[in-house]
């Protein structure tokens, strides 16, 4: 699919959900990069992609000390993904953009 990213599979630290690629909702092609913040689109969780690349989950304090605009970002994001799951419900092939 357009705009996602294969990644090792691994785990959700927040629930256990297993995460093979990343993606973000407007398709563009997106390499996460060690530092990088992303949200588990099962539980909407907010995670950080640690050097070695597998995912830990975002401190409270870590997400006091982002910018507004990537704290405003990474809500916008939460309410949109519970906005698709909520439209989808578990619809597994579902296209997570928003196609507008
Ligand atoms: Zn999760």
């Amino acid at each position: 699919m357009k705009g996602v990213t294969p990644q090792k599979l691994q785990a959700c630290p927040h629930c256990g959900y297993l995460v093979n690629s990343a993606g973000t909702f407007d398709g563009e092609d997106f390499a996460p990069l060690p530092g990088d913040i992303t949200m588990c689109i099962e539980c909407t969780g907010f995670c950080i992609f640690a050097e070695d690349m597998t995912l830990r989950k975002l401190t409270p304090d870590e997400f006091v000390e982002l910018d507004v605009d990537a704290r405003t970002q990474l809500l916008e994001g939460r309410r949109r993904m519970k906005e698709i799951k909520r439209l989808h419900p578990k619809d597994d092939d579902a296209d997570t953009s928003p196609g507008a």
